[in-house]
Formats: structure tokens, C-alpha cells, sequence
């Protein structure tokens, strides 16, 4: 008889990376003869157990965490749920969770000794690699994040100080295509420093991403080839396993969802759909810009709105934060629908009435959009979204960028706004990036249909990674 093969998954702390890697796991788990446990902080684990099927066979095991012990408000074990401040307190507590953790896998070794295992870890658990070594498995580290962005931190993260010149352009030296503009990499700069503790928090993380003995990433190689080269360079030649796009399937509308049921109102490719993902907001004032924008372009829109950035993010929403009578207008005219939560992104994003996505470019929510055919607006507001929305700009041709750069202090105009959405929606130029958006959609979804090159790099993942005994 065949010998159980396991896998322990551990997602970094926020709905971006803890949905791909419940994704993954899923993924794994169509495959007969493995176990697979999800293993996170207890909040984040009850959270994702709504997201799974009852039928599901997957672990999900809670580690010990209080988050007053590292300075966090109660019950925040998410980045998402936090402000930007706390994003440190954050980072850091994750390091505490080693002695836990290696407990956890040894445990499970010495119950059964003759079951292989494998960690897979997120590159902000960077220690993960050390744990795998001291017990003996493999470890691959799964990025949730595109090729291309993670290609790009990790060439300003390890050369950073070799790079940056006075010109307000930084070339990376091994890819003379990719050029930053300062004020993309502003944030990274302020980090450049060793005094600063999250520059050194992301450094040891680095030095951590070449020991693993491969990476697992949720694109598909045929539509990120670039960024998947550029990663294996990167990472010094390291197995690198192009298994996604990694998706939810939408769930079946039922007819009492009033959002699928505005949708339903609405022609094919009509509604613009707005969302800054899971944890990004923009500011009071683009707030006011953005509405006055979207109303001035006539296109129906559902936007899912939270509070401006510096107001707790979690708290009631108000109306003086968008333009006078806006919402009740909107309603009236049956233009436009305010989602104040969470959205069903998939099943709205899936809907023939979603025409265009003004998105934040989160990696998730690209890939959501592009694997429905949805072309995409770019607002990127951090981190690696400024290179997502310029690699679907410049290499893919299914974006148009409203804000490039600017970050939470951008000043995007109305004007902006009401052309952009105006062209996107009605004009030729959105017509030309739907049929563009839908031919990469087929290419997404044939990676991971049957014998696609995803399914196949997972093959070759598994087999690595707990080869079958003769
Ligand atoms: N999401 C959702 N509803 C919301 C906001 C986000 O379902 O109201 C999901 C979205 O579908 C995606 C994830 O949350 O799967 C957000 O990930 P992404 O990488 O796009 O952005 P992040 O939130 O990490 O910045």
C-alpha cells in the first residue's frame, strides 16, 4: 500500500496571501494520496473555514497566538485588519511562531516516521527554510504575489544600494526593460536603511528565498514567461513551479443576491466594477474625485467603498466622505451600487454584465479579472501593484493606468476619471482591450485545464517535492 503523502501550508497573515494558499491546498487535495493541513494563527483559521467546502478534507490547524503579547489590538492577526503602523508589530510576531511550529511538524514526523512531508511556506516566513532543514523535509515557498513583481523586490531588495543613481530612473541591471520611476519605489527607499526594521525584517527574508529548495507561484508560465525567467535568474536557478492561476470558482447566484440581481439589470459589458482589494483605500479628497469622475462618465458602476485612508478602516462609513446626495443618487438613477464590505469579487467579476475592472492591481485581482475576459483600469496604491499594472500596461495590453506612481498621494482628477472610464467603457479603445483581455483569459484558463502547462508544473512539483518510494 501506498504511503500517505503530507503537506503543512503556511500563508503570511492576510487575505491575499491565506486565499491562494486555501486555493493551493484545494489544488493539492483533487490529487488522490496526499493530507494536506493549512496551518495559521486561530482567528485566520476560523476565517478561512467558511471559505471551505464541508466536504473538504483539508486540515486546518491553529497555532498559539495572542496578539495583545506583540502589541496588537485584540483578535488582529490579519495585515489587512490593521493600520499601517501595526504592520510591523505584525511582521515581527510571525518570527514567534517558529518555536510553535516546529513542534507542530515534528510532532507529526514522530507520529508517523514513514510518511514524507513537505512545508510550503510564504517568503514572509522566510525561517520556515531553516525549520525544513533542522527536520529533514522539503520546503518550497509559495508566492502569491506575480513572477514579475517578486523578480523586481528582489533585485532592489539585494542591490538596492548598488542601483539607485540621482536620475529620478533606477534600471535594474539585469533587465534594461524595466525601468522604475522614483516614486514607485519610495517606500521600498524609505526601508533602505538599516536602522529601519522593516528594511531588515524584508532583507533577512531575502537571504532566506535562495535556501528553499524551489518556489511554487500562482501564474501561469506561457502568460508571465518573462517574469518567470527573470524569477529563476533572480533565485540563482532555483525550480521554479508555475502552477495558477490559482481561482475560486465563482459560487452559483442565488436569485436573493441583490448584487448579482443589479448586475442582472444591467447590459453585457456595461458595469464598470471599482475595488481597492482587501486593505488599500484611497484618500477623503480622490474619494470625492472618483465619484464626481464616475458620475460625470454615465456608466453604471458597482464600487465597493470603504473608509479613506487614516480613518479606522473596520468603522462605519460616512456620507460626507462622497460628494452631497451622491449615493441616493446613484440609487435613483439606477447607475450605480455602493458595496459597504465585502464584495463576492468572483461572482460579480464572472458576471457577462462586468465590462471593465478599475482595480487597485493586487495580484489576485488581476488575475480574477483577466481569467474572466475583464479588462482592467489601473489605481495601483502599493508595493508590488505599481509593477502588476505596468507589466499589464506595457507587456499585456489590458490596462490603462489612471494613477501611475503616485500612491495614496496621488491626484487623480475627476477629469481623469470621467475620460478613462469614458473610453474604457463606450469607446474603441476598451473594445480593442476586451478582445485582448478574453484571449488571455483562454490562455489562463487552458494552463490549468487538462494537460496545461500548470497542471503539468504541479506534476513536477509533487514529484519533487515527495518523490513515491519503489
Ligand atoms: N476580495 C473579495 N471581496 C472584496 C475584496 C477582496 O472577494 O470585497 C478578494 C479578491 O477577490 C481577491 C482578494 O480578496 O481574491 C484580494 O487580493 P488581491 O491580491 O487582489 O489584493 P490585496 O487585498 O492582497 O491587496
Amino acid at each position: 500500500m501506498e504511503t500517505t503523502k503530507r503537506m503543512m501550508l503556511f500563508p503570511f497573515m492576510a487575505q491575499g496571501h491565506l486565499i491562494p494558499f486555501l486555493q493551493l491546498a484545494q489544488l493539492i487535495e483533487r490529487r488522490n494520496g496526499y493530507s494536506i493541513t493549512l496551518i495559521n494563527t486561530p482567528s485566520n483559521i476560523r476565517n478561512l473555514r467558511s471559505y471551505l467546502p464541508t466536504s473538504s478534507s483539508v486540515h486546518l490547524s491553529s497555532l498559539p497566538f495572542n496578539p495583545s503579547d506583540h502589541g496588537l489590538p485584540p483578535g488582529h492577526e490579519s495585515m489587512d485588519s490593521l493600520p499601517f503602523h501595526l504592520l510591523f508589530p505584525l511582521y515581527k510576531a510571525t518570527e514567534s511562531l517558529r518555536p510553535a511550529f516546529t513542534r507542530f511538524v515534528s510532532d507529526a514526523l514522530s507520529l508517523d516516521p514513514t510518511s514524507p512531508l513537505c512545508i510550503i511556506a510564504d517568503p514572509y516566513l522566510g525561517w520556515t527554510v531553516d525549520v525544513a532543514e533542522e527536520l529533514g523535509v522539503f520546503h518550497a515557498f509559495f508566492v502569491t504575489g506575480s513572477e514579475r513583481s517578486t523578480a523586481i523586490y528582489h533585485s532592489l531588495w539585494t542591490l538596492w544600494p548598488l542601483q539607485w543613481s540621482h536620475s529620478d530612473e533606477l534600471a535594474l541591471p539585469n533587465r534594461p526593460n524595466v525601468r522604475l520611476h522614483r516614486s514607485q519605489v519610495t517606500k521600498l527607499l524609505l526601508y533602505g536603511d538599516d536602522n529601519n526594521p522593516i528594511f531588515v525584517f524584508f532583507c533577512r527574508q531575502i537571504a532566506h528565498f535562495c535556501k528553499s529548495d524551489g518556489v511554487i507561484v500562482n501564474t501561469a508560465e506561457e502568460f508571465e514567461r518573462s517574469g518567470v525567467e527573470f524569477l529563476k535568474e533572480e533565485s540563482g536557478g532555483m525550480p521554479v513551479w508555475a502552477v495558477g492561476p490559482l481561482l475560486r470558482v465563482p459560487s452559483t447566484p442565488s436569485s436573493d443576491d441583490t448584487h448579482i440581481g443589479w448586475l442582472a439589470g444591467h447590459p453585457p459589458d456595461s458595469v464598470l466594477y471599482v475595488s481597492f482589494g482587501s486593505m488599500n483605500t484611497i484618500s477623503a479628497s480622490q474619494m470625492v474625485e472618483l465619484a464626481m469622475g464616475l458620475e460625470a462618465s454615465g456608466t453604471a458602476f458597482m464600487w465597493v467603498i470603504r473608509p479613506p485612508s487614516g480613518f479606522d478602516f473596520k468603522g462605519g462609513f460616512r456620507e460626507e466622505w462622497l460628494p452631497e446626495g451622491f449615493e441616493e443618487r446613484m440609487r435613483e438613477q439606477n447607475r450605480g451600487v455602493l458595496i459597504h464590505g465585502w464584495a463576492p469579487q468572483m461572482e460579480i467579476l464572472s458576471h457577462g454584465s462586468t465590462g471593465a475592472f478599475l482595480s487597485h492591481c493586487g495580484w489576485n485581482s488581476v488575475l480574477e479579472s483577466l481569467c474572466n475576459g475583464v479588462p482592467i483600469i489601473g489605481w495601483p496604491i502599493a508595493g508590488e501593484q505599481f509593477y502588476n499594472s505596468m507589466m499589464m500596461v506595457e507587456e499585456i495590453g489590458v490596462c490603462v493606468e489612471i494613477a501611475r506612481g503616485n500612491g495614496n498621494e496621488s491626484v487623480v482628477c475627476r477629469e481623469d476619471v470621467e475620460r478613462i472610464v469614458r473610453s474604457v467603457m463606450m469607446g474603441g479603445e476598451g473594445e480593442e482591450m476586451r478582445r485582448k483581455a478574453r484571449e488571455v483569459g483562454e490562455v489562463l484558463r487552458a494552463a490549468v485545464g487538462e494537460g496545461g502547462a500548470s497542471v503539468r508544473a504541479m506534476d513536477d512539483f509533487l514529484r519533487t517535492a515527495l518523490p513515491t518510494m519503489a
